[in-house]
């Protein structure tokens, strides 16, 4: 990478640099551009004269599985609350996934993040007619453009016990081969019996919850009414609040001592504010939770710089947030993959960012540009583990225009068949 202005992740400290980026390996080397002719093999340049080059991003809570929902009509039935928008919306649309609509939603969201400039996806899939085989499914699609990624399978009884013990088993079957997570819906959908088996399975594979918890006060409600206590108190008492590894994602509805159970925990919370609007389900805060707080787009869209200003204007009126603090939140997924060993997001994930600005940038007003001026549109080049996947805003990887062409096919077939589905009456 020729001639970069290097944006240093953590310090913001800018200097004017040739860097070297191996394949595999882990280190960046800056080096003398005179010294490219003495290396064993010469390198595939890069011209990064007058561009940002900074770590490349990652998404804290995706649902790839959703993502042939852009354009549907709406449902049959209206949607009167949180829980009705889940039935009539998405429990539908994932009873009608399979294995090959799958696999193009998994292509599509591993173009869209890595084009938006991020190179780790944390996902969390259901498709309860085509649970076994689904994750290795959306790994080697993940894999075929080039972005790492961390997957899980959401294990609920809403669909009935044959159905549960299969997330079950599909967890067990990827977490053999892969790294990933324990996926579970949410509390107002797990029972006692099959939040004990996940935990177990946490346990005995080393591995993390990835859970939405109190997302709506409805989660909290059916809590107290089925098990005499809030949502936090039972997850924390069953054991999942134990491993660093385990996500909660959304943590709206939370009394004070349920904050204070996160925030003496090794877990991490994951924020998706956008999403939280459009159900119209209530505002994230911060506040009380500790520091161990990501971001996610909850299968919105795959533009974390848009998550994060949403995060911080959102956060405005309703949260503790500043630049600092959105930009720490932005970045904290760095922390909670590396803390947790877990592979795909070393030195070596980069993007190049065209950014035009008006104003000068340095170091001292770096946080001034990450909140009103650099967004995806910026990101020009993209470097997963070390390899180039998005050259002059196009992924190379796989063939753009032939992975749409396809998942358009999908999203028909999957709104016809959402439109004869009668799951919920
Ligand atoms: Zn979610």
């Amino acid at each position: 990478m020729k001639n970069a202005t290097f944006v240093d992740w953590q310090t913001l400290e800018f200097s004017l640099v040739n860097i070297l980026v191996e394949q595999g390996t882990s280190a960046l080397k800056f080096i003398d551009i005179h010294d490219v002719d003495a290396l064993r093999i010469k390198p595939e340049e890069l011209d990064c004269t007058g561009k940002l080059v900074t770590r490349s991003f990652g998404v804290g809570h995706h649902h790839a599985y959703s993502a042939l929902s852009r354009g549907m009509g709406a449902p049959q039935k209206r949607p009167q609350n949180f829980h009705e928008i889940l039935k009539y919306v998405w429990w539908t649309l994932d009873k009608c996934l399979d294995n090959e609509i799958i696999e193009s939603c998994a292509l599509v969201t591993a173009i869209a993040c890595a084009k938006a400039g991020s190179t780790f996806v944390i996902d969390h899939h259901a498709s309860p007619l085509a649970v076994i085989g689904s994750l290795e499914t959306i790994a080697k699609a993940f894999d075929k453009v080039g972005v790492s990624h961390l997957l899980c399978y959401e294990i609920s009884d809403r669909d009935g016990a044959e159905i549960a013990w299969k997330g079950l088993r599909e967890t067990e079957d990827y977490l053999s081969s892969r790294q990933g997570l324990v996926g579970l819906h949410a509390s107002f959908t797990v029972s006692k019996e099959t939040l004990g088996k996940a935990i177990a399975l946490m346990k005995q594979l080393n591995s993390g919850i990835h859970i939405h918890v109190a997302e709506d006060a409805y989660d909290q409600e059916l809590c107290i009414h089925e098990h005499g206590k809030r949502v936090i108190e039972r997850l924390a008492e069953a054991g999942a609040l134990d491993s660093s590894k385990t996500i909660l994602g959304h943590c709206l509805h939370l009394d004070d001592n349920e904050k204070k159970i996160i925030n003496e925990s090794p877990c991490w919370v994951v924020q998706n504010c956008e999403s939280n609007l459009n159900n119209n389900v209530g505002y994230f805060n911060g506040t009380g939770l500790g520091e161990n707080i990501i971001l996610g787009t909850d299968g919105m869209h795959s533009d974390m710089l848009q998550s994060a200003k949403a995060a911080f204007f959102v956060g405005q009126r309703h949260d503790s947030i500043n630049y600092e603090s959105a930009y720490r939140r932005f970045r904290n997924i760095h922390h909670y993959l590396h803390d947790n060993s877990y592979e795909g997001d070393s030195d070596n994930n980069l993007v190049v960012l065209d950014y035009d600005s008006p104003t000068p940038i340095y170091q001292d007003n770096f946080m001034g540009h990450f909140i009103f001026g650099i967004n995806s549109g910026h990101v020009r080049d993209v470097i997963s583990d070390g390899r180039i996947i998005v050259r002059d805003r196009k992924v190379i990887t796989v063939d753009e225009d032939e992975v749409l062409k396809v998942s358009q096919e999908h999203a028909r077939r999957l709104w016809n068949r959402m439109k004869e589905a009668r799951f919920y009456d």
